[in-house]
């Protein structure tokens, strides 16, 4: 298999649209419990595409969201993930962030204005549950973490379909994030602020 992002197979976001991911790479757009529009962006898409869990000898993969939100409209762009490094806890069912070098890329991130938003990590399973230990993972990141936004993102990415919830901190309710509304050619439909359309 290439490791070219450009030849990345298709994949399904949840149980809705397929996103053809080879030689025209998109953002996913997603909506908040609040109306405001997440923009998952294509590097997010690309590195964690390479991780998915699609061979049996695949461990469990993960890393953190940085990502900004738009002082003009309050939408929230996510565009840019890291990856496991050498000293990350891994193993098929579970995978634990301890290599210093998540910490580094925060940091990075931060001098170029994008900020911590989130966790991510795949699943072996075809549309990904999330675990008993993943929920009590949330809601501990929702009682201790805070983020550049009033949310905290959490994606789980299977072999056929990904999932994505959002956290909200002032109440610690964690939603289930669907994809924006898209017409028979894929294009989506609620796009209010062109200058953010990816
Ligand atoms: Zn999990």
């Amino acid at each position: 298999m290439t490791e070219s992002l450009f030849l990345i197979r298709s994949f399904q976001w949840r149980h809705v649209t397929v996103v053809e991911i080879k030689n025209d790479i998109r953002c996913i757009k997603l909506i908040l419990p609040n109306g405001k529009v997440v923009d998952v962006l294509s590097p997010v898409l690309g590195e964690i595409c390479k991780w998915l869990q699609n061979e049996t000898t695949k461990p469990e993969s993960g890393g953190y969201i940085v990502g900004y939100q738009h002082t003009s409209t309050g939408n929230i762009s996510l565009e840019a993930v890291s990856h496991p490094y050498l000293m990350d806890i891994k193993n098929r069912v579970r995978f634990d962030i301890r290599d210093p070098r998540h910490q580094l890329f925060l940091r990075k991130a931060r001098r170029n204005k994008s900020y911590y938003m989130g966790v991510w990590h795949t699943h072996p399973q075809e549309v990904p549950v999330p675990s008993d230990i993943d929920w009590n993972d949330w809601n501990e990141t929702m009682r201790s973490d805070t983020t550049g936004c009033q949310f905290v993102f959490f994606i789980i990415a299977g072999t056929k379909e990904w999932r994505v919830w959002a956290g909200a901190l002032e109440n610690g309710i964690i939603h289930e994030l669907m994809e924006c509304e898209k017409n028979t050619e894929g294009i989506y439909l609620k796009d209010e602020t062109n200058e953010e359309f990816c």
